[in-house]
């Protein structure tokens, strides 16, 4: 027999409280004293109730590096974060740039059964950055493969961008672009600025990123192919988007929720737990990207979950691995970036947090807003309890979360995949 759930006082999008009826993997009904018939009652009096929340820029580290993160441990942080499908990127080792290799992923995370993991393809050859790899084998397999990345790199040959891009237009695929130019960023460890020079840490310029994204939405235009922006992290990468979809361009970006909320300034502790790429940035820049995804010029939030071992993080700044672990902390700091500064309301949440990630991902039965005959891939969240929080008190297989004892405002509560509970009350199910 299937699940069955009431949530019983929900306020869908932050709305009006209503009763919601989860039965046969989809939302039965949505409104006032809904009669439960057997439905297990949860009670939701003051939950937010989402769509599942879609992340379109994970890293599981299965295969290669099981000691950081495995595809089982990942997907439950995911569902502890609220996460009901989520993007597995491809440097792993191998990297996931063939079929055989993206299907091995997409059965684990199958296994695994927590939440969907759609694996993203490798652009090039072992993300090499010189060959490109067999997009359309990866497109034409098990896993159905449409957003393509060599993300913890660059695509930073311009030809090969134009040939992945025309190539995967073919079937409506999009190539997700990590944008770094590598030559400006040899050797840099942190934003390059005053504070860089006081620090005596090479310098990371925003013109390294801003210089790809510009070349790369007017690749996208020429091409009529679609691009996607990882992780931007600038002012100045803010207004060439901006410009480039006034004129129409096929382009999306992503934020990550912690270049929502952090800035360079915490790197004057030397603490490698803010080595992250691309690096934390200024005020203005947090101002910049916050006002951004607050008018839609940047589309989605995407975690860039990258958990790393206690030894490749606990060592001195220049010796560290570049990353933050984030699936079960993004929406309680999206609410604190976004929400209780009064920039996104809930419906706003839900929009750049599920509807857009799963329309740029091409995630079909994700990024529905909770109507009835939707699929039941739903996520409740309570705003108004703050925790501290504790890196040993984490799914994740790995301790990197820059939050620790911090207090965020609010925690997810229950996550329903396809009407199954994958956490309630907080647990993982
Ligand atoms: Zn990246």
């Amino acid at each position: 027999m299937s699940e069955s759930y009431l949530l019983r006082g929900a306020k869908p999008l932050g709305g009006e409280p209503a009763d919601v009826l989860v039965r046969d993997g989809a939302v039965a009904a949505i409104g006032s004293k809904v009669p439960a018939k057997g439905a297990e009652v949860v009670d939701a009096d003051g939950l937010v109730l989402l769509p599942g929340l879609v992340d379109l820029h994970t890293h599981l580290r299965e295969p290669g590096r099981e000691d950081a993160e495995t595809v089982e441990s990942g997907t439950v942080a995911a569902t502890l974060g609220g996460y009901t499908a989520v993007c597995a990127m491809p440097n792993t080792d191998p990297a996931t740039d063939t079929a055989g290799v993206v299907e091995q992923v997409y059965r684990l995370g199958q296994e695994a059964g927590r939440c969907d993991v759609q694996p993203i393809g490798a652009v090039t050859v072992g993300r090499a950055g010189t060959q490109l790899a067999e997009l359309g084998a990866m497109a034409d397999s098990a896993a159905q493969v449409r957003m393509f990345s060599d993300d913890g790199d660059c695509v930073s040959d311009a030809v090969l961008m134009r040939r992945a891009l025309e190539y995967v237009k073919a079937f409506d695929g999009v190539i997700a672009q990590h944008a770094q130019e590598p030559r400006l960023t040899e050797g840099a460890q942190m934003n390059e600025g005053a504070l860089s020079g006081v620090l005596g840490l090479r310098g990371w310029p925003a013109v390294a990123e801003e210089a790809i994204i510009a070349r790369d939405v007017l690749l996208a235009a020429h091409v009529g192919s679609r691009v996607h922006i990882c992780h931007v992290s600038t002012a100045g990468s803010v207004e060439i988007l901006r410009w480039a979809k006034s004129r129409g361009y096929p382009v999306t970006a992503e934020v990550t929720p912690h270049h929502l909320l952090l800035t360079e300034d915490l790197v004057a502790s030397y603490d490698p737990i803010y080595k992250v790429n691309p690096p934390l940035r200024s005020e203005d820049d947090v101002a910049a990207l916050r006002a951004a995804l607050a008018d839609g010029t940047i589309d989605a939030v995407a975690t860039d979950h990258a958990p790393h071992p206690v030894e490749d993080k606990e060592c001195e700044w220049l010796a560290a691995a570049m990353g933050m672990t984030g699936l079960e902390t993004a929406l309680p700091v999206v609410q604190q970036a976004m929400v209780d500064t009064g920039l996104l309301d809930w419906a706003g949440v839900a929009d750049r947090m599920s509807v857009r990630p799963a329309r740029i991902g091409r995630l079909a039965g994700h990024g529905r807003v909770p109507e009835v005959g939707a699929p039941a891939n739903l996520t409740l969240y309570d705003p108004s309890t703050p925790w501290t929080v504790d890196p040993a008190d984490t799914a994740s297989r790995s301790r990197n979360t820059p939050y620790a004892g911090r207090t965020l405002p609010g925690r997810v509560v229950a996550t329903f995949l396809r009407g199954r509970a994958t956490v309630l009350s907080g647990k993982p199910q």
